[in-house]
């Protein structure tokens, strides 16, 4: 099952050492599971006093059946505890980690083993990661064992799966809900981001949310531009230019590659008052090669197009690929949704919109259909003007030219930066006529 050719075919260029370890851990990649390649880089000397101070960084991960079950062993440069608990709808496994470095190679966790259908990693907020597992059928963590490897080599963490019946794990789900850590991340967007100014300032805050981050890249486009790194480039360039102009406070969502919920991106907006939120998005339409062009979006139950509602779809599913259980957070967010409140702040969200896309007119290429409204979960604070921007489609090469220039990205900051600083004054106002009714 695990042919030891292998051993030299994929490190012969390697380091020296990688190799010795390598076959010390006996750890080979079996092509097809868990990824070609099982070391992405050394292992990093754990007792190296040059080294970066405690973060484990796990460089091997292997899916295998075994008699009793599955197996997932990851090759870590310190122990690691994993706290598991389950998900259901899909059937998913989630394992809370500490903040890991993962060195894995591509597609590392796209094929399954067992009851592991496939599994993905990466940072969860400040401080944490998260292992998230697709299961084929029901099944638990049995057992998470750390082995100790020669000296300061490093360690295996084993991870044994064992399946469940159906019953079984709708209870552990149930158990997992009411006793595991809660879901949101614990270092999300409040302690993520820089703390805005003080009280005393009395400009209005205006949140950018950069789509995506972490271990959700977003869409990928042809010649490897990822919707992540696109969204936080774009929202740095949008804040600079605003507090350079320096009507408003800005705040971002997030400021580095790190994973926020979509609960938490709105909640991080209404705690803390903001007075507009803007939400940058760049993604591909798989189905529609020939869309391109920015658009704008806002909230509504029914999608304006079939476009609008795949669009709101892809950007939705990010919490579920995360393990996130968003159902209740949606019934949350509904049941203090006050009627007029929410019809307020979607007049100032649709007016935001349009005089979005009136800016954006002058400078960038705009869709056919440029203003358009979905079911978007990140637009769902009921009390804070919202609006997302798709800044074009990384399915288009048009688009993508666009937003790999500079010049592109200055441009279009500048128009949204016109635009949001333009509907701004309507906002003490139309919050007041909501207060007095
Ligand atoms: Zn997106």
């Amino acid at each position: 099952m695990e042919p030891f050719g292998n051993v030299h075919r994929v490190f012969a260029s390697e380091d020296r050492h990688l190799l010795i370890r390598a076959i010390l851990l006996g750890f080979v990649t079996c092509l097809g599971i868990a990824g070609a390649g099982a070391f992405a880089s050394p292992l990093p000397n754990a007792a190296d006093p040059g080294g970066v101070a405690a973060r484990p960084v796990v460089v091997g991960a292997k899916l295998e059946q075994t008699a009793s079950g599955t197996r997932l062993t990851l090759v870590s440069s310190q122990p690691l505890s994993a706290t598991p608990f389950a998900l259901e709808k899909p059937d998913r496994l989630v394992l809370d980690l500490p903040e890991v470095n993962f060195q894995l190679p591509a597609h590392t966790g796209e094929t399954g083993a067992g009851v592991i259908k496939s599994f993905r990693f990466g940072l969860f907020g400040f401080g944490r990661s998260r292992i998230v597992i697709d299961l084929s059928a029901p099944a638990h963590v049995a057992s998470v064992v750390n082995t100790p490897l020669l000296k300061d080599l490093g360690t295996t963490v084993t991870i044994e799966f064992e399946r469940l019946d159906r019953e079984a794990f709708h209870e552990l789900a149930g158990v997992s809900r009411a006793f595991a850590p809660s879901p949101q991340p614990a270092g999300s967007a409040a302690e993520a981001t820089p703390v805005p100014a003080p009280a005393k300032d009395a400009r209005p805050l205006v949140v950018i949310d950069p789509g995506h981050g972490g271990f959700d890249p977003g869409a990928m486009g042809g010649n490897g531009e990822v919707e992540k790194t696109i969204t936080l480039e774009f929202a740095t360039t949008l804040a600079a230019e605003l507090e350079r102009r320096g009507h408003v406070r800005v705040a971002l969502t997030r400021n580095s590659d790190t994973f926020v919920s979509l609960p938490d991106r709105v909640r991080f907006a209404r705690d803390q008052n903001a007075a507009l939120f803007v939400s940058i998005h760049a993604d591909t339409l798989t189905s529609s090669a020939n869309v391109q062009g920015a658009t704008v979006y806002t909230l509504a139950d029914h999608a304006s197009d079939a476009d609008a509602a795949r669009v709101a779809e892809k950007e939705n599913r990010v919490d579920q690929q995360a393990g996130l259980d968003s159902g209740e957070n949606d019934e949350e967010v509904v049941s203090i949704l006050d009627d007029l409140m929410r019809r307020e702040t979607k007049i100032l969200s649709v007016a935001f919109a349009q005089k979005l896309v009136q800016a954006l007119d002058a400078h960038v290429r705009l869709n056919k259909n440029p203003l358009r409204s979905a079911a978007f979960l990140v637009l769902r604070a009921p009390d804070v003007p919202s609006a997302l921007v798709e800044l074009g489609y990384l399915s288009s090469d048009a688009d993508r030219a666009s937003l790999a220039s500079v010049q592109w990205r200055e441009e279009t900051a500048r128009a949204i930066a016109s635009a949001i600083e333009a509907r701004l004054p309507d906002r003490p106002a139309a919050a007041a006529a909501a207060q007095a009714n």
